[in-house]
């Protein structure tokens, strides 16, 4: 390491692209300045000397990823300590207040929740307190079968290894005590603590039943003395085997559900611990299969008997706790905490933390991060959305090989990103909302403005014979217009024709040939593109 490590950008005075950068401290950068020192000279014919001397955006541009988990969220201290201090009580072995986490997406509640687990999990090794945390997301993880199979087989696999750790240590004191009878004169060819080692392992292999009572410091001496015989510790391998053999991971399907929550009973309950449950995006998994799960999970303390289990449930929806049965509702919101929406201002520092890291110095001009801040804060304060930005604009700035991140980058980001969702929301449209879309697309083309629900119909009828697809009746058509309208592919106003009643009239609100391109992808709409002639004719006919 160098000491430019403070300084990203010693040489950002030098314009000499091909000058070699002392910061050059890692790897990658070496081997870029041997291979620019090398382009003079041999064969190459340049394709990729100007793409490397190009100055790069990026430092490190994991950081703005969403999979990266941030050490540090500012303007979330006040949420994570609540969570601090009510989960403290795991550490010293008390079951924690069960804790309902809101708030809308893309403000933090994910990232605070994983960066409690981590120093909750780092600080129970610290002091050897026997806390675990498990995280699901119910969003992948959507049916209690499927929640449940999951905790279990977690829990096996810990159980496994810790059952296989404590074999392993047995077979050592075994073979010790096997050489050497009296196994309590030191042995020269082992290190001197390494009993001492062996002694406290034995102590944390014994089945906690036994040893509830006892407090841990008293119980290492008793137990280290438990083991004189050879034969006993053949014992307690044999009795830790037969439980190996009894840890069947729960399969992917196919067990009824009793079956599998009595497996995973047994699982955390093997040894004395305090287990805490992070259920990350609960409501969908409430949506989907109703609150059996939480029901279940809930009521599992008052029959466990060495460990306790603990939830915390993170929610994007507000309200979802209406649709929870009573009991369930009360004793998981025990503790709630809100995550308000970031405005600009905390957006900004949240942006400019990672941008710190994630760019080089000097590569982002003054303006990029206020107004990425202020593009997000308008998406109800959404930090996922910014730094979606602030990344796309940097990727954006790189293909354009300009030496630093502009405006203009972040507001092609804002419309790249807008124009991602859109194609995404399009690709998912069920096969009957694509014909309507592709009717008002072949309207729109066709200069018609102001489209009413009439003209919709009568060429959505004619697509839909064309290509052999149910037709539906004017009025689910009416339907699958507001639907659209709903999710912002066009915008649709209801207009009233005096005696001749009302009609919706309506214009495409996403660009026209990216969206037709996308439904033009789908399969069972290929053959509509054949079509286009008949309707041209008709337009022609008019
Ligand atoms: P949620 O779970 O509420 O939808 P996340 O925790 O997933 O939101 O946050 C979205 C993104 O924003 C993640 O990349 C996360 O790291 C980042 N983020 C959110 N809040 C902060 C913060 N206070 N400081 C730094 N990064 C944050
Ligand atoms: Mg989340």
């Amino acid at each position: 390491m160098t000491t430019d490590d403070t300084d990203p950008e010693p040489d950002s005075t030098d314009d000499e692209p091909t000058a070699p950068r002392d910061r050059s401290a890692t790897s990658t950068d070496l081997d870029f300045d041997t291979m620019l020192g090398a382009t003079d000279s041999d064969e190459s014919q340049g394709l990729f000397d100007d793409l490397l001397s190009s100055e790069p955006i990026f430092e490190n541009k994991e950081v703005l990823r969403p999979s990266y988990t941030p050490h540090e969220l500012p303007h979330r201290t006040d949420q994570i300590n609540q969570m601090a201090t009510i989960l403290v009580s795991a550490l010293r072995g008390d079951t924690p207040s069960n804790i309902l986490i809101y708030g809308k997406t893309g403000t933090g509640k994910t990232a605070s929740a994983k960066f409690v687990s981590q120093e909750l999990e780092s600080t129970s090794q610290k002091y050897d307190v026997p806390c675990e945390v498990e995280y699901i997301n119910c969003e992948v993880t959507d049916t209690q079968y499927r929640v449940l199979a999951q905790l279990a087989n977690k829990f096996i696999d810990k159980n496994e290894a810790r059952i296989e750790s404590r074999i392993e240590t047995l077979e050592t004191v075994r073979d010790q005590l096997a050489s050497e009878p009296d196994s309590t004169a030191s042995n020269t060819d082992t290190p001197a603590d390494e009993d001492d080692i062996a002694a406290d392992l034995i102590a944390a292999a014994e089945p906690e039943s036994e040893s509830t009572e006892t407090d841990d410091g008293s119980d290492t001496a008793q137990k280290a003395t438990d083991f004189e015989s050879v034969e006993a510790v053949e014992t307690e391998i044999e009795s830790l085997q037969a439980d190996l053999d009894e840890m069947d991971p729960v399969p992917m399907t196919g067990w009824p559900t009793d079956r599998v929550y009595s497996t995973f009973f047994e699982a955390v309950d093997y040894h004395e611990r305090v287990v805490v449950i992070m259920l990350d995006e609960i409501d969908k998994l409430v949506e989907k299969s109703g609150d059996d799960t939480l029901y279940n999970l809930s009521r599992m303390n008052s029959e466990l008997t060495n460990s306790r289990i603990s939830i915390m449930g993170i929610s994007n929806d507000l309200k979802f706790t209406d649709f929870l049965d009573p009991r369930v509702k009360s004793s998981l919101g025990e503790e709630e905490i809100v995550f308000p929406p970031y405005d600009a201002t905390q957006l900004r520092d949240i942006l400019q933390h990672r941008a710190d890291v994630a760019f080089k110095s000097e590569a982002l001009t003054t303006d990029v991060i206020p107004l990425c801040a202020a593009f997000a804060a308008q998406e109800h304060g959404d930090a996922r959305r910014a730094l979606d930005l602030l990344r796309t604009a940097g990727e954006l700035a790189e293909r354009s090989q300009s030496d630093s991140i502009e405006e203009t980058h972040v507001r092609q980001a804002q419309d790249k990103i807008e124009l991602d969702r859109v194609v995404e929301v399009v690709r998912t449209l069920p096969t009957q909302s694509k014909i309507v879309l592709f009717s008002i697309i072949l309207l729109e083309k066709n200069g018609v403005h102001n489209i009413n629900t009439g003209e919709v119909f009568n060429i959505y009828k004619r697509l839909c014979e064309e290509i052999d697809a149910d037709v539906l009746t004017q009025r689910r058509v009416t339907d699958l217009i507001s639907e659209l309208d709903m999710l912002g592919i066009v915008n649709a106003v209801v207009v009233s024709k005096g005696r001749y009643g009302r009609t919706k009239e309506m214009n495409l609100s996403v660009p026209i040939d990216e969206t037709e391109a996308v439904l033009l992808s789908d399969s069972r709409l290929g053959d509509i593109e054949n079509v286009q002639p008949f309707v041209q004719a008709r337009f022609d006919n008019n």
